[in-house]
């Protein structure tokens, strides 16, 4: 079934799927736990729309290219076009906000970054982002106060609140638009908190944002 953007109770969003620009190292504890340098600037990489399948179902995960992790990241769904934005601009173009997964093969990745290639194939294959359903920016009523958990069988893996993340949620969508211009129906994904790990086939997760909203999927 084709993915489209949808709100959490299931109804649609009558907005096109778009790309998905991803925030690399917005964290600096998940930037010490793959021990990656500190950047300069926000790091951005991109999945293409095939990569979005929607999280409240179970979703597969590739066999036979060694680890897949969960990065659990908070999504923003923009609805208007930007260029060059303020931030202001970037605030006023986010219709709404859910929880993804950047599906990451971390070998793949690893070896990649050995060889200082490009990561498209650890991170932008079919299904690499996982997305649940949207919630209304109304709910958020403090962009810097956005609490939100992965567990994995019932074991905590990953806290995260959006004070902690380098650049600020306005501060990526301006910085993005300056690089790529972002059209109504585009995601982008904020970064992950630390406590990244395997994902295992039967695996039951449970993802929690705004500390009230609550997920439950499973891989297979
Ligand atoms: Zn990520």
């Amino acid at each position: 079934m084709k993915y489209r953007h949808h709100w959490l109770s299931g109804d649609r969003i009558d907005l096109p799927t778009g790309k998905v620009v991803c925030v690399g190292r917005n964290y600096v504890e998940h930037i010490h736990e793959l021990n990656n340098p500190l950047p300069d600037d926000p790091v951005l990489f991109m999945k293409p729309a095939t990569a979005l399948v929607p999280l409240e179902v179970p979703f597969s995960i590739p066999k036979g290219r060694g680890s897949v992790h969960h990065e659990t990241e908070v999504a923003l769904l923009i609805d208007k076009r930007l260029k060059q934005a303020s931030e202001n601009e970037s605030i006023d173009a986010i219709r709404a906000f859910a929880l993804a997964l950047d599906l990451t093969l971390r070998d793949v990745q690893t070896q990649l970054k050995a060889k200082s290639l490009p990561w498209e194939t650890a991170k932008a294959f079919d299904g690499s982002c996982p997305i649940s359903g949207f919630i209304a920016k109304e709910h958020f009523h403090d962009l810097e106060d956005i609490s939100f958990n992965l567990k994995v069988n019932n074991e905590m893996r990953q806290k995260g609140n959006s004070s902690h993340m380098l650049t600020s949620i306005q501060g990526l969508i301006s910085y993005i638009s300056r690089h790529f211009t972002l059209e109504p129906g585009d995601i982008i994904l904020t970064g992950t908190p630390a406590g990244v790990g395997p994902l295992e086939k039967g695996d039951q997760l449970e993802l929690s944002i705004l500390d009230r909203i609550n997920i439950q999927t499973s891989c297979y």
